[in-house]
């Protein structure tokens, strides 16, 4: 099976009214998340209200791209044919302070490391734009 052939069969996310924005911005190369118009917390993933105040006014915006690997785990057996393994599985603590699921790219695991810092980085050429992080290599 081609490379193609493989983000052929990849599932696709499907945006809800509530996680439009977020997906909307990823299209132009953004990284939006909701944060809370009271108490000012971000919140990863979208939300109805702020888990902290309660508060039904939560803003979406632009946020920096970049954190820190929290945890990772390498797939060799992938649970749908439409990705090519072995690939990285992540949850990358942005700068913001939420926790986001994700997958690393441009490494092949060996250099990576608990803490690393990382940055968002979009594929616009996929039928939806695919978010996934990868080590930025550079002191923050
Ligand atoms: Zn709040």
């Amino acid at each position: 099976m081609s490379a193609t052939e493989i983000v052929e069969l990849r599932p696709m996310p499907v945006p809800s009214a509530l996680s439009r924005p977020f997906w909307d911005a990823a299209a132009t190369g953004r990284l939006c998340i909701q944060q809370c118009s009271v108490c000012g917390r971000y919140e990863w993933t979208p939300i109805d209200a702020c888990s902290a105040c309660l508060t039904e006014t939560l803003d979406w915006q632009q946020v920096s791209g970049r954190g820190s690997l929290y945890s990772y785990s390498i797939v060799h057996r992938p649970q749908s044919p439409g990705f090519e393994v072995p690939y990285i599985v992540a949850i990358v603590e942005l700068d913001e302070g939420v926790r986001m699921l994700t997958d690393l790219i441009d490494t092949d695991g060996a250099d990576i490391a608990i803490g690393m810092p990382v940055e968002v980085s979009f594929d616009t050429s996929a039928p939806m734009p695919l978010y996934h992080f990868r080590p930025s290599g550079g002191a923050r």
